[in-house]
């Protein structure tokens, strides 16, 4: 191990989704508060290399970091919270531990040996633990454990935490559990078997959990939390009630209020260095909760059925929100269901439009209405990604008269491809890992919305897509009033287009909301509310 670095693995148990990403960004917030250096990283439990291949509708959106990792969209919420980057490093499935031993075993490193999943996967699973830590940047390193205890995807890796005590010793790991204590309404009790369960499985497993973060919709009284601690064998001190929030983001300061940190201070033999960042989280936290306007805002996309498919766009919005002192009620509108009969009744009454990212051909139609929409009627626009893709199409339609024109994503015989797959990209058989990825270099023109929002010439932002604006058309599109407000240094890539002649109509090519976090709401976002504020104030 070499290092000096503490370990803090949170496991989960009774059921998923219980926010294990948000209670290990929050420790990581407080900790972080007290002048300790710390990273989060995740481990996925599932067969998939990276969840870059997956449908937003099994785990969510797809995150995307700096190195171009596609990752596991926890990582979203611990850039957010701790406003640092996380890498390729911090997110490990089942799949890449299963693939680097495999990959070994051919070329013959395990020496004949039978290659097994004790000890070779686990050794895999450890050495991908400590990784992080070894790089002598961190302190603390929090390691969020996909899935449930007692799931049999997540054996091999309870198994590498029980090792991982003997190898790192007991004043450097804490493992915490993260469970649930249902309240039943019927005998208006709270019920702590499930997490006995639990907790038995763990101990099954040779783990001991150090601290039991509860779940729980009704306040803990004293002799539960006994009770809990007696029959978990965990310090009574140790049994910390995580009540329903209203807001992720009040989740560290109640956390602060149970001492979560304080416990792992002290049993990790910690020491403070400073206190100070958690004033900038209130003064957010005091803006967020006491707006004095709101705009209506609609996201037009397809995964409307689930919300976690466009998080980092969500959160974006909360931020930057938070930042004009502007509750953003968001509205996610399905793309499919919007037509020209119905697009005034749909989307008339917002302040502002937002079209998503997203692949493949449907609900092309609506999302090309919805466009037509907010340029024809002055409604500001953001267009993401593949919304940019839209509004380009939408532009070259209506206004330039190419009626035919469309992405080769959607048609690939058109005859006006204004959106098309540049060359690099044409042979590829794989898909994972295959898109243009992670951050790009991108120079703004002056005098542009782009370069107003972002009052500097050079930024850098992330990417994840295939197709690119065909630079054989800009001129075109520029002569009608559509133009390249940002372009990547190198090749001359388009990143950024805009309508000059419209209160506000923009799209990226790549994804801002990969970068928004509490402490600096993204540009573009606080730019594009600022624009519905003024288009609502003009009605
Ligand atoms: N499908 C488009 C592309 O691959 C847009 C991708 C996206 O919106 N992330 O270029």
């Amino acid at each position: 191990m070499g290092s000096s670095t503490k370990h803090i693995f949170i496991t989960g148990g009774v059921t998923s989704s219980l926010g294990k990403g948000i209670i290990a960004a929050s420790l990581a917030k407080l900790l972080q508060s007290r002048g300790i250096s710390v990273t989060i990283q995740k481990f996925d439990p599932y067969l998939n290399i990276d969840p870059g291949t997956l449908n937003p509708y099994e785990h969510g959106e797809c995150f995307v970091t700096e190195d171009g990792a596609e990752t596991d969209l926890d990582l979203g919420h611990y850039e957010r919270f701790l406003n640092t980057e996380t890498s390729q490093d911090n997110n490990v499935t089942t799949g890449r531990i299963y693939n680097n031993v495999i990959t070994k075993e051919r070329k013959g490193e395990y020496l004949g040996k039978t290659v097994q999943v004790i000890p070779h996967i686990t050794d895999e699973i450890k050495k991908n633990f400590y990784k992080l830590g070894e790089t002598g940047k961190y302190e603390v390193v929090i390691t969020e454990i996909g899935g449930c205890v007692g799931d049999i995807e997540s054996l091999p890796f309870v198994e590498a935490v029980r090792q991982a005590r003997w190898d790192l010793g007991s004043n450097n790991i804490l493992v915490i559990h993260l469970t649930l204590i249902p309240y039943l309404a019927a005998a208006k009790e709270l019920k702590t078997k499930p997490t006995q369960h639990s907790v038995k499985q763990l101990l099954e497993a040779g783990v001991q959990p150090d601290i039991l973060v509860c779940r729980t919709e009704k306040h803990l009284p004293m002799d539960v939390k006994k009770k809990i601690a007696l029959f978990c064998n965990v310090q009574l001190n140790c049994v910390i009630e995580a009540m329903d929030a209203d807001s992720i983001y009040d989740v560290p300061l109640l956390m602060k209020k149970e001492k979560l940190d304080e416990r792992v201070m002290t049993k990790l033999k910690l020491t403070s260095k400073s206190n100070t960042e958690l004033e900038q989280w209130k003064e957010f936290l005091g803006k967020l909760k006491n707006p004095t306007q709101e705009v209506e805002i609609g996201l037009v996309g397809k995964y409307v059925s689930l919300p976690d498919a466009y998080k980092s766009i969500i959160e974006s919005f909360t931020h930057a929100g938070a930042s004009l002192e502007c509750k953003v009620n968001l509205t996610l509108i399905s793309s499919e269901e919007i037509n020209a009969d119905n697009v005034q009744k749909k989307l008339g009454e917002l302040d502002g439009i937002v079209v998503a990212p997203g692949f493949g051909e449907r609900g092309l139609v609506g999302k090309v209405e919805a466009v037509k929409y907010a340029r024809e009627n002055n409604i500001p626009f953001f267009g993401i990604c593949l919304g940019l893709q839209i509004a380009v199409i939408e532009f070259a339609r209506n206004v330039m008269g190419l009626k035919s024109a469309s992405s080769t994503e959607m048609d690939p015989e058109t005859e006006y491809p204004v959106i098309f797959l540049m060359e690099g990209q044409k042979n590829l058989t794989q898909l994972g890992g295959t898109m243009r990825l992670g951050s790009y270099p991108c120079e703004l023109t002056k005098n542009t919305k782009a370069s107003v929002a972002y009052s500097k010439p050079k930024i850098s932002e992330r990417h994840r897509h295939r197709y690119e604006f065909n630079n054989k058309y800009l001129k075109e599109f520029e002569k009608h009033g559509m133009v390249a407000s940002g372009k990547n240094p190198e090749g001359g890539l388009v990143e950024i287009m805009e309508i000059k002649d419209h209160p506000w109509f923009l799209g990226t090519q790549f994804h801002p909301e990969y970068k928004s976090t509490v402490l600096n709401p993204h540009p573009l976002f606080v730019r594009f509310i600022k624009a519905a504020i003024d288009e609502k104030q003009q009605k």
